[in-house]
């Protein structure tokens, strides 16, 4: 039985593996094809303006596909078209020590710590429940997170793609009883997840005039109420808060402050996300008043 688990959840993480290496081409192509939609929304916006602009609309709709599945992945340097056996999760990278086998260039260890984080994940979402549908349902909430997180660091967006069927869901989760929060529960986190921080947003707004975080960290925080029910939205945001201000000092710190200073908010809500799956919400809110010595 014990050996069983273990090999369940051995299995699990290759499987989180495999996903892993999928979810870098999502976190590296979706940003760019949010970006052609808009782009061709435009144009075609344009040309219902002038008739003359109709021949660009056209052109823009005759590109060449690019989409998760095509075309197959190159060496952004030289263009290498990526082999099946220079894509297996981490043991290629290795095995490539790190760089094109065309031209030699480095790859990013990026890569290889993005599929071990999803297998890390993977492992422990199977041990802890098994091949079921609740571990199932833990696995795909993981998944979705990282992506999440990499793609809010790299482009400050959270793309609908993603924060809307997680939030959905959270709720059919809950719904179905995979998870142990209450379909209400449910419901009242993702309502007052989302509501919560678009009030923080505009009063943050009305008070300042900046802009402190964007819609895409209303439907993230939204999803985690749905999973986690609405007792969990203080502590997530409590925790979040922590893990931006231990990561913005670091950055300070090392003068690594991004370009025009910003910070997305999404991965520290991710981080919290993740403790809350791991330790549970209350645990993560004890931690936290222990922390302030209350
Ligand atoms: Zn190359």
């Amino acid at each position: 039985m014990e050996m069983e688990v273990w090999l369940n959840a051995g299995l699990g993480g290759i499987f989180g593996l495999l996903i892993g290496s999928f979810l870098n081409v999502v976190i590296y192509r979706l940003p760019k094809m949010m970006e052609r939609q808009w782009a061709a929304e435009l144009a075609s916006m344009a040309a219902g303006a002038d008739d003359s602009l109709q021949g660009d609309a056209v052109a823009e709709q005759q590109q060449p596909a690019f989409n998760l599945m095509t075309p197959r992945s190159r060496c952004p340097a030289c263009g290498h078209e990526v082999q099946w056996f220079e894509n297996i999760p981490v043991l290629s990278y290795l095995f490539l020590r790190g760089r094109c086998s065309a031209c030699k260039v480095r790859i990013s260890v990026r890569y290889p710590l993005v599929e071990l984080a999803t297998g890390a994940l993977f492992f422990f979402c199977i041990q802890r429940w098994g091949v079921t549908p609740t571990g199932i349902a833990w696995c795909g909430f993981s998944a979705a997170l990282v992506a999440l997180a990499l793609i809010d660091w790299d482009t400050t967006l959270l793309p609908d793609d993603i924060t809307l069927p997680l939030l959905w869901a959270g709720l059919l989760a809950s719904s179905l009883q995979w998870t142990d929060v209450t379909l209400q529960a449910s419901v009242a986190g993702a309502a007052a997840g989302y509501l919560s921080l678009w009030l923080v947003y505009w009063g943050f707004k009305l008070a300042t005039g900046k802009e402190g975080m964007g819609y895409g960290d209303f439907k993230l925080f939204a999803a985690l109420g749905a999973w986690f029910g609405w007792q969990a939205l203080v502590p997530i945001i409590l925790m979040s808060s922590v893990i931006g201000a231990i990561i913005g000092i670091g950055m300070k710190m090392s003068s690594g402050l991004r370009e025009g200073g910003y910070v997305p908010f999404g991965p520290f809500l991710v981080g919290a996300g993740f403790t809350a799956m791991v330790f549970g919400p209350q645990a993560i809110l004890q931690a936290v008043l222990k922390l302030f010595g209350l």
